[in-house]
């Protein structure tokens, strides 16, 4: 492992010069990614944001295009790129991985351009959990409390000092710039003893093996009623869920000109597969739902090959009924094959 070594009290100081930093702080009692001015903003031992980072490389809102015109011109603006380079501080391993699963959406067969320059001018520096809260599942989805998937950088926390494990060109990039000096071996020894014992510290939680092919052929069966009973349709689990990306496009019009904006959208509202005709595809709970659990577990890895879960546990906080995506998922489990 390629690693530096820096104390905990100096760590942000001297990374963040040059950039616009985000990390974890708390506001009226609920722990955020923000910007910060200075390292002692930060809260270095949270166990997880209760809106997941997603939102500073694809904004709950923004502005696409504004557009105006006169009987004779037209004119089209497009939003300036970002003025500093941006570094995100102090992430968890998971939702560092949901980056990965929306690189795979907005950097795939379709570009999307506002994401893409976010992602290239942003540093991704991930915190390894030592604790684990009761509703994490990340090692049942291909994470883990150390995955360094999605980080430039990964901390491991050994007592007063983190090692900085490099994990991209980038990352150790800065790391160069900024004079880290290198681990010794006495300081690596430390680190599989931390990850084994956070590991250790995790429930199983959750049955994936053979979870798609127990729902490809369930579209239709009598379970989803049962699992859906008790849903609101709130659509709670998916706007804090790291790695749901669903948006809608609406044009704000002004006069003869406007705004072209990007707001996130939920598949648990009615009004999403709502079509002109008034027909809607997905007119009940049960539908939506359905959808929610098949896009994450089947269509995704159709699509991508990997589980569109990262396991954070937010939807299993955050329900207002207590409807446990574990459970969900541990009941398709038990289910047969459907040829
Ligand atoms: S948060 Fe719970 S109640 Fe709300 S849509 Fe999701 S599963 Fe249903
Ligand atoms: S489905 Fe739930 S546990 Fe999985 S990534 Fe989304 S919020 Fe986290």
């Amino acid at each position: 492992m390629k690693a530096k070594i820096i104390k905990k009290k100096d760590i942000l100081d001297r990374l963040i010069n040059g950039y616009e930093v985000f990390a974890p702080v708390e506001r009226d009692g609920l722990i955020l990614f923000e910007t910060i001015g200075s390292g002692s903003e930060a809260l270095l031992g949270y166990q997880s944001s209760k809106m997941p980072p997603k939102g500073i490389l694809f904004p709950q809102s923004e502005t696409l295009f504004s557009y105006s015109s006169t009987k004779d011109t037209a004119n089209i603006g497009v939003p300036p790129g970002l003025e500093k380079p941006r570094l995100i501080f102090g992430i968890r391993p998971c939702d560092a991985m949901s980056f990965r699963l929306l690189d795979k959406v907005f950097d795939g067969e379709c570009k999307d351009p506002y994401y893409i320059n976010r992602r290239a001018t942003t540093v991704v520096v991930s915190v390894g959990c030592t604790t684990s809260r009761a509703s994490c599942f990340c090692t049942a989805v291909g994470g883990g409390p150390f995955s360094a998937e999605g980080s430039d950088l990964l901390l491991i926390d050994i007592g007063d000092e983190y090692v900085v494990q490099i994990v991209s060109d980038k990352g150790a990039r800065l790391l160069e710039e900024r004079g880290f000096e290198d681990a010794g071996e006495d300081k690596l020894a430390l680190v599989p003893e931390v990850i084994k014992a956070a590991e250790a510290s995790m429930e199983p939680g959750v049955e994936i093996y053979g979870l798609k092919e127990k729902l490809d052929n369930r579209f239709d069966d009598p379970i989803w009623q049962q699992l859906t009973e008790k849903c609101l349709g709130c659509g709670v689990c998916t706007y804090l869920c790291p790695t749901c990306y669903c948006f809608d496009i609406v044009d704000e019009v002004v006069g003869s000109g406007g705004e072209r904006i990007r707001i996130w959208d939920s598949c648990q509202f009615p009004l999403f597969t709502l079509q002109a005709s008034g027909v809607n595809p997905r007119p009940t709970v049960r539908e939506r739902f359905r959808q929610r659990i098949m896009h994450k577990f089947s269509y995704f890895v159709d699509v991508y090959d990997q589980i569109g879960c990262v396991g954070c546990g937010r939807c299993v906080t955050e329900c207002p009924v207590n409807l446990d995506i574990r459970q969900v998922l541990n009941s398709i489990a038990q289910l047969e094959v459907v040829k």
